[in-house]
């Protein structure tokens, strides 16, 4: 059975391009509800251990520099399906494979600094909610 949970974070890159609240409202304006926000800066540590799947990519050590240069969003969001609904959502990692309508096709500057992340998986939106909230910070 799917669950109607998912985690999101707005990335630096949309926080100093002023895009956080057009992409709360692309998201709210799809149907999620926001059960759960956070404004918060990542330390090094935090990051690594959250992109750690990662860790071997050539990409990561840039990847954890660019999640910690600056604050971001952290929120749970509900939705029938919600996995999946939001990576289409979202759209491809990549901006130029991103369809239009998509928060990355619409924010994104490159396959690095892309806006937004979504979880991949229900196993892995519950692991990454835990990470980021208590659940007495959502509220259902
Ligand atoms: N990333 C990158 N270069 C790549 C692939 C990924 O910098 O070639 C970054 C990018 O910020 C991406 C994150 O690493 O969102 C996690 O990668 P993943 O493949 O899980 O993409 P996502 O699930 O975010 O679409
Ligand atoms: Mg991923």
């Amino acid at each position: 059975m799917n669950s109607n949970r998912t985690f999101t974070m707005l990335k630096p890159d949309s926080i100093e391009q002023g895009n956080m609240l057009p992409i709360l409202n692309m998201i709210e304006n799809a149907g999620f509800k926001i059960i759960a926000l956070k404004y918060k800066k990542m330390s090094k540590d935090e990051a690594e251990k959250f992109y750690s799947i990662h860790s071997d990519k050539p990409f990561f050590t840039d990847l954890v520099s660019f999640m910690t240069r600056g604050p971001i969003i952290a929120a749970v969001l509900e939705k029938e399906n919600a996995v999946e609904e939001f990576r289409n959502l979202i759209g491809s990692t990549d901006p130029l494979e991103a369809l239009d309508g998509t928060i990355r096709k619409k924010f994104a500057k490159s396959k690095g600094e892309n806006a937004v992340h979504g979880s991949d998986s229900d196993e892995n939106s519950s692991i990454e909610i835990d990470f980021h909230f208590d659940s007495n910070e959502i509220f259902s």
